[in-house]
């Protein structure tokens, strides 16, 4: 197949975003022999862990390590987006088949049932398309493809920091902190330095501006809540955005396709959303490949949406809406049965292991292969 990439930007975002690669997406990667390189710039966590926030307790601890027999990858690699995206420009750069032109925004496509067009700096003919080009997906809009759910009315916040928090606290490099008041995940990753540093995620309040979040004040009390020793000056990014949970209605319009976030977004309690794109565009591509080559009849183009679309909403929707939930959880009762159900989890060799099959998305990627 010969593959056009349009990409509206001339460099590669390097802002924090996706972090956590779990198990099953790593077997992909693996596949796709980009694996070594993507670990040499990450970390391997084999563990994570749920705390208390208000008394500042260790709630639970899961270990990958139990999914041994499952995967060849039994943890998650924590290296961040912007290195797989560099890593797979440069892979694409040495494919003859693959043109990729960067600073090339797609304005508008129509489509017949031979082809489609995409304006895009003059006009492009191709047979398939796949819209891969984010939240706001021009693509998805040109189609009026519905893209269902809601937006949550609090933002965001992720403050990057030099502080070793594991070092301070005690907790592992994917720690999950419920708080009644604010809740806070801190994650471990390496940095372009191969250093280390941390993020750590808050919800901002509802009508919290930029200036607001971003102060000195709001920083230094944010940080210190979560560790009293955090000095203020070790903060060297902060980060504000706005958490949506959609689906498109379709993936799917004819000779084009939806993937990644044009396809769905949700909040990233859990880490799975560059996870389950990753998931979307190995199907696809294999797909596409099928029919491409005549192994397969047009038909089966409709798989990609039959598995890909009610996977989305079971295991990434369902499972992040839950996450957040645990996180913010106010209900002192509610509260206590949540963290007694995840003890239960984590001490149960068969629920630790439940749990960890369907937080690592194994348990979807397998389901996803079973659906013809
Ligand atoms: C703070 C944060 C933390 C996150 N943490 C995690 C995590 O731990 N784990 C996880 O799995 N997910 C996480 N996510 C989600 C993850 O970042 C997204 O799911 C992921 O970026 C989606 O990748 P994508 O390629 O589909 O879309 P994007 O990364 O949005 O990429 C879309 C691309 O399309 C380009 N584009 C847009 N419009 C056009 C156009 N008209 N023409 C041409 N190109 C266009 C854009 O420039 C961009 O390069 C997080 C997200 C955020 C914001």
């Amino acid at each position: 197949m010969q593959v056009v990439l349009l990409e509206a930007e001339r460099e590669v975002d390097h802002s924090p975003r996706a972090a956590t690669t779990h198990p099953s997406t790593l077997e992909m990667l693996a596949g796709l022999g980009l694996l070594e390189e993507f670990q040499s710039v990450g970390l391997v966590a084999r563990h994570f862990q749920f705390w208390d926030g208000a008394s500042r307790a260790l709630v639970a601890e899961f270990d990958h390590e139990v999914l041994r027999d499952e995967t060849p990858y039994p943890y998650v690699v924590q290296t961040e987006q912007h290195k797989l995206c560099e890593i797979g420009l440069r892979r694409l750069a040495a494919m003859p088949d693959v043109e990729v032109r960067l600073g090339t925004p797609v304005t508008g496509l129509t489509q017949d049932e031979k082809g489609v067009r995409l304006a895009a700096s003059g006009e492009h003919s191709f047979d398939y398309v796949v819209a891969c080009d984010g939240g706001r997906s021009t693509v998805r809009k040109c189609l009026d493809i519905e893209f269902e759910g809601y937006t949550w009315p609090e933002r965001f916040l992720v403050l990057t920091t030099l502080f070793d928090f594991a070092q301070a606290l005690g907790c592992c490099p994917r720690s999950y902190i419920s708080d009644p008041e604010e809740w806070t995940n801190l994650f471990k990753v390496m940095g372009d330095d191969l250093k280390g540093r941390w993020r750590a995620v808050f919800p901002a309040r509802e009508n919290e501006t930029d200036e607001e979040a971003f102060s000195e004040a709001a920083l230094e009390r944010r940080m210190r809540k979560v560790c009293d020793a955090h000095p203020k000056e070790l903060v060297v990014h902060r980060n504000i955005y706005r958490v949506h949970q959609r689906v498109a209605r379709t993936f799917r319009a004819g000779r084009v396709f939806l993937a990644g976030d044009a396809a769905h977004v949700n909040n990233p309690v859990g880490g799975l959303g560059l996870n389950c794109g990753i998931h979307d565009a190995v199907d696809l591509a294999e797909t596409l490949r099928l029919v491409a080559s005549g192994e397969a009849g047009e038909e089966l183009l409709d798989r990609y949406e039959r598995r890909r679309r009610p996977l989305n909403i079971e295991y990434v929707q369902q499972q992040t809406v839950a996450n957040k939930k645990r996180l913010e959880e106010r209900d002192p009762r509610v509260r206590r049965a949540n963290f007694d159900e995840l003890r239960r989890a984590a001490e149960d060799p068969r629920l630790h292991k439940q749990f960890l099959m369907r937080t690592s998305l194994i348990e979807s990627a397998r389901k996803a292969a079973r659906i013809a």
